[in-house]
């Protein structure tokens, strides 16, 4: 069994400055968990401290029930993926694959074993003559995975693996990437600031902000009920439109019936385009100022109406601006047309005013 668990872990760099602040999960055998998050949350320096590459300020991190803190990154049983592949130019595909079992003193035969069974999942087996400048991107990252795999780690880690590839490799590379791990059933843990990859790859998914956990789930619970505005607007793409639930023109829909609710969250699919009155929901009025159509479905760019904005800006409301819809690819109003937006009442994700809380 080699789970990981984090237990209040913090890190404070020289000079003061704090990147992580006091951080709790666990990552069950065999699971594979994602750490997302905007540029500088803190995510790469959390994947480097359970590596060993970064000390611990204060907490305790355990892999598979020894808590590893004091303990070498050579000796925690994981394996790790870089970026940038960190291969060693000079040497075949072959031997990058062999050199850390090399040096661990691993008998001869053994070693060919596991390279060979490993270029033969990563379909590497033609390649393993090729320094890695004679290779794709996509296969220099399959070589680094190879790398990762024949050390038989308790853990994968994973730095941003695929952020050197091209969209299309990216995509194919994920996919790869996903059903090796269902196979190895390795506990892994990976880093990335795509929240379509971390949506796609992540048993539990772990959301990341200013060095603290906003959420942590089922990616799909994290996106049908996020916790906070911050992870209802990281998580989608597009992304969820967040309205001020004081304005006069919701206001008057609702009539009190927001409570507490100080900001209302809309998903851009969650609404139709309808010129029926909607019994029980929100309609709002936009212009179409943009569209995009990609084919299957079309992003309606929307602003609501200046006069049913409200006179003055309440507190902490944000500013009016555009309002995302996202139909199917056959509806394409035209630029400047007025339509009308419905979402029923069930559709709605009400938030605090400050944004921390979700109230439904
Ligand atoms: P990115 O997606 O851009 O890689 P990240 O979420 O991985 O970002 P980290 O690299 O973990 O973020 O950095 C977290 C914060 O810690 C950042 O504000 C960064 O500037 C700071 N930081 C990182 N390394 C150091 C260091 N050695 N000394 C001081 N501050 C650091």
């Amino acid at each position: 069994m080699a789970g990981v668990s984090l237990r209040n872990v913090r890190k404070t760099y020289v000079g003061g400055f704090e990147a992580i602040k006091g951080i709790d999960f666990e990552v069950g055998d065999g699971q594979f968990c994602v750490l997302v998050g905007p540029s500088g949350c803190g995510k790469s320096t959390l994947l480097r401290m359970v590596a060993g590459l970064e000390t611990i300020t204060s907490g305790e991190i355990d892999i598979g029930g020894r808590i590893v803190n004091q303990i070498e990154p050579a000796d925690r049983d994981i394996a790790m993926v870089f970026q940038n592949y960190a291969l060693y130019p000079h040497m075949s595909v072959y031997n990058n694959m062999a050199y850390g079992l090399r040096n661990r003193g691993t008998p001869k035969p053994e070693i060919d074993t596991r390279v060979q069974e490993a270029a033969r999942i990563l379909e590497l087996g033609a390649m393993l003559d090729r320094k890695p400048r004679q290779l794709s991107g996509g296969q220099r990252q399959r070589v680094a995975m190879g790398r990762a795999i024949v050390r038989q780690p308790k853990v994968f880690l994973f730095d941003e693996p695929l952020s050197n590839l091209d969209a299309k490799l990216r995509i194919a590379m994920r996919v790869e990437i996903r059903k090796l791990q269902r196979r190895l059933k390795t506990t892994s843990i990976y880093v990335t600031h795509d929240q379509l990859e971390a949506m796609t790859l992540a048993d539990i998914l772990v959301v990341m902000n200013g060095g603290q956990v906003e959420q942590i789930g089922n990616p799909l619970e994290i996106y049908q009920k996020p916790a906070t505005t911050f992870v209802a607007s990281f998580i989608g793409a597009p992304p969820m439109n967040l309205l001020p639930a004081g304005s006069d023109e919701i206001k008057t829909q609702f009539a009190g019936a927001l409570g507490e609710a100080g900001i209302l969250g809309i998903r851009p699919e969650d609404f139709a385009i309808s010129s029926d009155p909607i019994a029980d929901g929100i309609a709002l009025d936009l212009t179409v100022e943009a569209i995009e159509r990609v084919g299957a479905e079309t992003f309606i760019y929307g602003t609501r109406q200046r006069e049913a904005q409200g006179v003055a800006a309440n507190p902490g409301e944000l500013p009016p601006g555009e309002v995302i819809v996202r139909v199917p690819g056959a509806v394409a109003p035209a630029i400047g047309e007025r339509i009308r937006a419905i979402t029923p009442r069930e559709k709605l994700h009400l938030f605090s005013a400050d944004g921390r809380k979700r109230i439904e």
